[in-house]
């Protein structure tokens, strides 16, 4: 046997100068200068003086095979097979030859597919795994996804909000799809129903213990077997104990609802970055087009558009005028399920007696 210590296999995503478009490539860290020549489409010259324009569009997010052969097709056809896709799901066409720009645009917009996304608009809206890649969601983040890309579509084309404005959801509350200006998240109203005759087999019980964020969840024995038991006045309903048990059953079809939260943001442009806050709670999470949320989110864009100050993310603008205009101007309710009643936030709360105007 060699001395050698064993290396780990490295297989993460692969060198992706391989893929770029060779103009991209031979100009990296090289360019001069961009702009804008219209929503959608960006353009970049190089020191060396080579151009390339850059064409977004939104997909659907979940491409099946037809349809990533037709956004295929349309690389091969005038982008010599090129295209790339960008963290949020926009298709990014590259040409070199400004005269395709316009026929590229033309079939892009025939076959259905929008261009934007670029400058202050809504971008494509991000989502968590869902159904498809995690075991815990509580709803399909994908679809909400969807029917509100296709309620914001002009929103997308345009390009007329203040600053960008970055939509995220996600299908528990775990939330692993981030902060964003404004957030759609699962949110459970009831504590875990738990399958006492699972537990014992299925669980390794000090690790949900240790899992539960307020402590309320305890070892027990019911008929004879060992469990888990909650004390339903600590549970905050989080659903942290079901991903490790899968027995204490959190999604609920009824009590599994969905909230709008606003405010996030990753960046620190101008500002530090930003967590979200709760602004609409409890409504259903009602497949397949989710109009109560797609009324609020709407309701929020519109006041951002027309009261925010050139340049400022959503949340800059909360912090700007207060969270009582923000609900006066948005036409949401303002309720109890906004008070952090934990008793740990008492270090989040506004503990300042100073008034901002
Ligand atoms: S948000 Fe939760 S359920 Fe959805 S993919 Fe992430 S961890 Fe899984
Ligand atoms: S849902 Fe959250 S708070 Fe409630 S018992 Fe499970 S881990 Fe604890």
């Amino acid at each position: 046997m060699s001395d050698a210590p064993v290396m780990p296999i490295e297989s993460g995503t692969p060198d992706s100068f391989q893929y770029m478009h060779p103009t991209l490539r031979k100009n990296y860290g090289q360019w001069a200068y961009h702009d804008r020549p219209r929503p959608g489409v960006l353009h970049h010259v190089s020191n060396f003086g080579d151009e390339i324009w850059t064409v977004k569009a939104a997909s659907p997010r979940q491409l099946d095979i037809l349809t990533l052969r037709e956004i295929c097709d349309i690389a091969d056809k005038y982008c010599k097979g090129y295209l790339r896709f960008t963290m949020r799901g926009n298709i990014e066409y590259m040409v070199t030859d400004e005269s395709q720009l316009e026929p590229l645009i033309k079939t892009l917009n025939d076959a259905g597919y929008p261009i934007g996304g670029t400058g202050n608009s809504v971008t494509m809206i991000s989502h968590t795994q869902g159904w498809l890649h995690c075991d815990i969601p509580g709803t399909d983040a994908s679809g909400v996804v969807k029917s509100l890309m296709d309620e914001l579509i002009d929103e997308y084309v345009a390009e007329e909000m203040p600053n960008r404005v970055h939509i995220t959801t996600s299908c528990c509350q775990i939330n692993c799809g981030g902060q964003g200006d404004i957030a759609i998240n699962i949110q459970h109203t009831k504590p875990p129903k738990i399958n006492h005759d699972l537990v014992g087999n299925a669980c390794e019980r000090p690790s949900v213990v240790a899992r539960c964020p307020v402590a309320a969840i305890r070892p027990a024995m019911v008929n004879g077997k060992p469990t888990l038991e909650v004390d339903e006045k600590k549970c905050v309903c989080c659903g942290a104990c079901f991903p490790p048990c899968p027995p204490m059953q959190i999604n609920d079809p009824e009590h599994s609802k969905l909230a709008v939260w606003v405010g996030g943001k990753h960046s620190n442009a101008r500002s530090k970055p930003m967590f979200h806050k709760l602004v609409a709670a409890g409504l259903p999470n009602n497949a397949p087009r989710w109009p109560e949320v797609a009324k609020v989110v709407k309701q929020i864009l519109s006041a951002y558009k027309e009261n925010a100050n050139d340049y400022e993310r959503m949340g800059e603008w909360v912090e700007r005028i207060g969270w009582q205009r923000f609900f006066e101007l948005t036409g949401l309710p303002f309720t109890k399920y906004h008070i952090d009643n934990w008793r740990g936030s008492r270090n989040s709360l506004n503990q300042s007696a100073h008034i901002r105007f």
